[in-house]
């Protein structure tokens, strides 16, 4: 086993836990794995034995020192934000969890399944490892960037390449507003969010964060506008938690959409008389705490009507999508998801609806692999049928 790297500085928190177990059935991870070394409790629990450790624990070679069992553990997370939220001692594992796979990739004990994301984005600055000159190859010719923008496009990995037509559909809804914008085209570098909750977030601080920041800011815009709910997080919250202040505003579509139609800039006239089960992205909801704008974005459109599926906001289950799980855990990533797409059927409609394309990747994949009839579709596209 290679040498463990210096645990970071996480004791005070380990040390506010009760081991109560409140964060234990919320888990989805948990929930599938059944064992309790796969949730927040025993791995919180491990860790502090590590920290413990006295002399005796050497002598009786008691094996307190995380080892291949604990990096499985850590990646038996899907970074949903459900044990921050219930944890009475109000441990930041949104941040803590990041920080431990770090801890893991540094110590030679990081997934090797999730490895070539990194050097994707090294070589190519996107998580496919896709040219990075086709990013913009979604963008209509006809399309007009504007030379002073009032908002710059952020479109992601995801929309640039995978879900194109969520990338279209934000275009349609600026245009609607008259609004003028720029993308960034091979200047725009993955946000790093996935990449982060994967274990790399020093890669992350380092080498994306400056320039995404500096590539927006010089373009003069004084606001970001994303469709991705990991891009969205990145910016507002990850940026700044590493000490960051990007000189814009960031906005999700959901939040700029409510901005439009409050300066009567926007307007819905396209009945879409349909039934959409609106799915909580974590990034965006428990993570970023945006849980009302793109409920209300949806609202917007004539005749739709949007069905909660329970449990919603807060206690949402996550879509089992994020940080590197569906690879490391594929079978325990689509146990998640069909539970969420399952919930997402028994509202009625035919449609999930939400704000994260990974999570709409890994929800497609899931219900195609066990024939499940519902589809997905991106909020954007879901408000850009209304206009
Ligand atoms: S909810 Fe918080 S205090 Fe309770 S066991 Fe989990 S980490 Fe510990
Ligand atoms: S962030 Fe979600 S998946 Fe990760 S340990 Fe907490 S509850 Fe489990």
């Amino acid at each position: 086993m290679s040498r463990l790297a210096k645990m970071p500085p996480i004791e005070q928190d380990l040390y506010a836990c009760t081991m109560c177990g409140y964060c234990v059935p919320v888990c989805p991870a948990y929930q599938e794995a059944g064992w309790e070394s796969a949730s927040p409790r025993g791995r919180v629990f491990a860790m502090r034995q590590y920290d413990l450790r006295g002399p005796l624990d050497r002598l009786l070679r008691r094996h307190v020192v995380p080892g291949e069992a604990f990096a499985r553990a850590a990646w038996e997370c899907t970074g949903c934000g459900a044990c921050e939220e219930v944890c009475p001692a109000y441990i930041p594992f949104d941040r803590l969890w990041d920080d431990v796979k770090a801890w893991m990739v540094e110590s030679g004990m990081g997934r090797p399944a999730l490895a070539p994301y990194l050097e994707n984005v090294r070589e190519t600055r996107n998580i496919y490892g896709k040219p990075p000159e086709e990013r913009a190859a979604w963008l209509p010719p006809e399309a007009v960037q504007a030379e002073t923008p009032e908002v710059v496009y952020w479109v992601g990995c995801a929309a640039s390449y995978e879900k194109q037509q969520i990338a279209r559909a934000v275009v349609k809804i600026l245009n609607a507003a008259k609004v003028p914008y720029r993308i960034l085209g091979p200047e725009e570098w993955c946000s790093g969010a996935p990449l982060a909750r994967m274990g790399y977030e020093g890669y992350v601080k380092n080498a994306l964060m400056p320039h995404n920041i500096q590539a927006v800011a010089q373009t003069g815009a004084k606001a970001l506008v994303t469709a991705c709910a990991e891009c969205y997080r990145a910016f507002l919250r990850d940026y700044k938690d590493w000490g960051e202040n990007p000189p814009f505003s960031v906005y999700h579509i959901s939040h700029f959409v409510e901005k439009l139609v409050r300066e009567k800039r926007l307007t819905f006239t396209k009945p879409v008389p349909t039934k959409l089960a609106f799915h909580d992205a974590c990034h965006m909801a428990r993570v970023a705490g945006a849980y009302d704008p793109p409920r209300q974005a949806l609202k917007f459109v004539k005749d739709l009507k949007v069905l909660e599926i329970l449990p919603s906001r807060d206690a949402a289950l996550c879509s089992g999508a994020g940080a590197g799980f569906p690879d490391v855990y594929p079978e325990q990533a689509a146990g998640v998801a069909s539970r969420r797409l399952q919930a997402a059927a028994d509202t009625g409609a035919a449609t999930l609806v939400t704000s994260c394309p990974h999570a709409e990747m890994h929800f497609e994949r899931v219900a195609k692999q066990r024939n499940m009839q519902i589809s997905i579709l991106d909020l954007a596209e879901a408000v850009a049928q209304g206009l």
